[in-house]
């Protein structure tokens, strides 16, 4: 598994895979190409959502002072990734470059064919859930030193720098006013549920407040933290930032419960997928809400068998999650979902910790259910916009 830093990065929404992923792609191929006319070509997902998600502003974005076309391709789709792009560069009419690649979820990019699991930047040895919880009893060492074990040397510095980004997004978005891009013209909720809560002092609804804000943002296409996706970045700040707020929590515990809650996303990316587009919600809300578990967990008890059971339950009860948003907007259903699995997180670490550590379905198990799971769902279920809750629009 790669380094958690490749999980939790700081970019600009609404969408890791629509957005991130392109971007950086277009710029990889700007910088072999900064004189060509180029076309950069759409499909499966990101031709069907690459509007709504505003995939191609953020490739014309790139090639600013270039000659550059999008088009969006309806017909074709790959097998190796629904979120496919192939770029051309042109010279006086003639092909000079061609590039296909896939934006696989979480901003990250995969060459046709390089293996799914695998990566060049693996810094982790283990790969599932047990094989870490019996290392780690052996070495007699925590989940968050197991972290940090692993990573370099400055990766509580990356972390802090993650959850002080988390914090800006939170206040950003309450402090934000517009209404949402996009024909439903959303009006931003987060500030309502921060009355509430000042009025009924209930934890809820301080939780939905601060999901809300940065689900917003994202939204916006403002800047938010992917954990593990753009779409998904609600779900550990409501988490960890109201935890920090009404328990008064150092920094310093809140990057541990960051650095457990990485391994989870990491087993999660590395052993199925982060990508709504491959095995739908249940990868990004399902697994945001698996990660924000753990850290509460983590927390509260430290205890690394109650935090592989909180993770459990939580992506447990997000199988078969649909990914269907109106209009191929990361609004409805994306917005309120965040805030409604930032409060099942806490649900699920304190189900865990209620009922002691005997389980049946281990998270090992639950992730490869979930990558089967995604993997029978329908395409209409997948980023396409071509079914279910997409259909249903006023
Ligand atoms: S429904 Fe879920 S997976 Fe799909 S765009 Fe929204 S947050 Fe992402």
């Amino acid at each position: 598994m790669e380094s958690i830093k490749e999980l939790y990065k700081i970019g600009l929404g609404p969408s890791s895979s629509h957005t991130m992923g392109p971007n950086k792609a277009a710029k990889i191929f700007q910088k072999r190409n900064p004189n060509c006319k180029v076309t950069a070509e759409l499909f499966g997902s990101l031709a069907l959502t690459g509007r709504g998600h505003l995939t191609d502003v953020a490739i014309k974005r790139v090639f600013s002072n270039q000659d550059v076309e999008v088009i969006f391709n309806y017909d074709d789709t790959f097998d190796y990734h629904s979120n496919a792009m192939r770029f051309k560069a042109y010279d006086n009419g003639e092909i000079v470059d061609e590039w296909l690649v896939f934006s696989v979820g979480g901003g990250d990019l995969k060459e046709f064919g390089e293996p799914r699991g695998k990566s060049a930047k693996s810094i982790y040895p283990h790969h599932s859930m047990t094989d870490i919880l019996a290392y780690i009893e052996k070495e007699n060492i925590t989940l968050a030193e197991y972290v940090y074990k692993h990573e370099n040397n400055d990766i509580k510095d990356y972390l802090t720098e993650i959850f002080r980004q988390m914090k800006q997004s939170v206040q950003d978005g309450l402090n934000a006013t517009s209404v949402l891009p996009g024909r439903l013209q959303l009006k931003r909720k987060c500030n309502d549920f921060l009355k509430n809560y000042h009025k009924t002092n209930s934890f809820n609804m301080l939780i939905y407040a601060n999901a809300l804000a940065v689900s917003e943002q994202n939204a916006s296409g403002e800047t938010v933290v992917t954990a593990p996706t753009c779409g998904s970045s609600g779900v550990m700040p409501g988490c960890l930032v109201t935890y920090q707020q009404v328990n008064n929590t150092p920094d310093e515990d809140i990057i541990d419960a960051l650095a457990v809650a990485g391994i989870v996303g990491n087993l999660a990316k590395h052993n199925a997928s982060i990508s709504g587009a491959e095995v739908g919600c249940q990868g990004e809300i399902g697994v945001a809400c698996s990660m924000a578990s753990a850290a509460i967990a983590y927390l509260q008890t430290k205890d690394p068998e109650l935090v592989e059971y909180a993770a459990e339950i939580a992506l447990e009860h997000h199988l078969g999650m649909t990914c269907d948003p109106i209009d191929g907007m990361v609004q409805i259903p994306c917005i309120e979902r965040n805030a409604i699995s930032a409060v099942a997180a806490f649900s699920s670490a304190n189900y865990a910790i209620a009922s002691g550590k005997e389980h049946f379905v281990t998270l090992d198990s639950v992730i490869k259910v979930m990558k089967d799971t995604g993997h029978d769902l329908q395409e209409k279920y997948k980023e396409t916009s071509i079914g279910g809750l997409a259909l249903h629009s006023k």
